[in-house]
């Protein structure tokens, strides 16, 4: 199984080196070719507006909708914000294909960064220590979309859409690597 990690700017090494711990063949993603041989990709955190910007420059934009359209993809922090349909601002680059709308920096700056354990409806019963750095929340879903991991005041911030995937936080900064084996999981199925 060979999974591609969106390689223009944020957290892709940490991805790599996780998927690479499960055992996943793993390749950088900068050019529309790379795409080219992945069963799976994952959009890591970061600045969703450079990731954009890079995306647009790099001719990427068609290629990654195309992929995400057919093969499991997975977003964290500003990789859902990528993936998603709506997120309030026109001007910058996304993917829009996720039928989710998101709200960037949800948590305004008092609460920049946190740390909390969630429970998720797709893995085993133990918590899930979730890290958010400035993190989105998912602010509304269609009814095809799953909402797999909410806070306690009831803010979506993991959601499933067949294939797709997308997180608020950032599951490749900790050693639990249940999200990705679950990733891995969609691929193979
Ligand atoms: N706030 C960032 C954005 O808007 C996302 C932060 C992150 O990926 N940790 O892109």
């Amino acid at each position: 199984m060979k999974v591609g990690v969106l390689a223009l700017q944020g957290a892709f090494i940490e991805h790599e080196k996780t998927l690479r711990g499960l055992g996943a063949e793993v390749k950088q993603v900068r050019l529309p070719a790379d795409l080219n041989d992945l069963d799976g990709l994952i959009i890591p955190g970061g600045e969703s507006t450079t990731i954009g910007k890079l995306a647009v420059e790099y001719g990427l934009i068609e290629p990654l909708r195309d992929f995400a359209r057919s093969k499991p993809t997975w977003g964290t922090c500003a990789g859902m914000i990528f993936l998603a349909k709506d997120i309030g601002i026109d001007r910058q680059p996304i993917l829009g294909v996720m039928d989710i709308t998101v709200n960037r920096n949800a948590f305004g700056r008092q609460i920049d960064s946190f740390e909390v354990d969630l429970g998720i409806s797709v893995l085993d019963d133990r918590p899930f220590h979730a890290v958010f750095i400035r993190a989105p929340v998912v602010t509304a879903v269609d009814q095809n979309v799953d909402v797999i991991s909410t806070l306690a005041d009831g803010r979506i911030v993991a959601v499933q859409e067949e294939h797709l995937l997308a997180t608020a936080f950032h599951p490749e900064l900790t050693d639990d690597n249940r999200l990705h084996q679950y990733f891995l999981s969609i691929i193979t199925k």
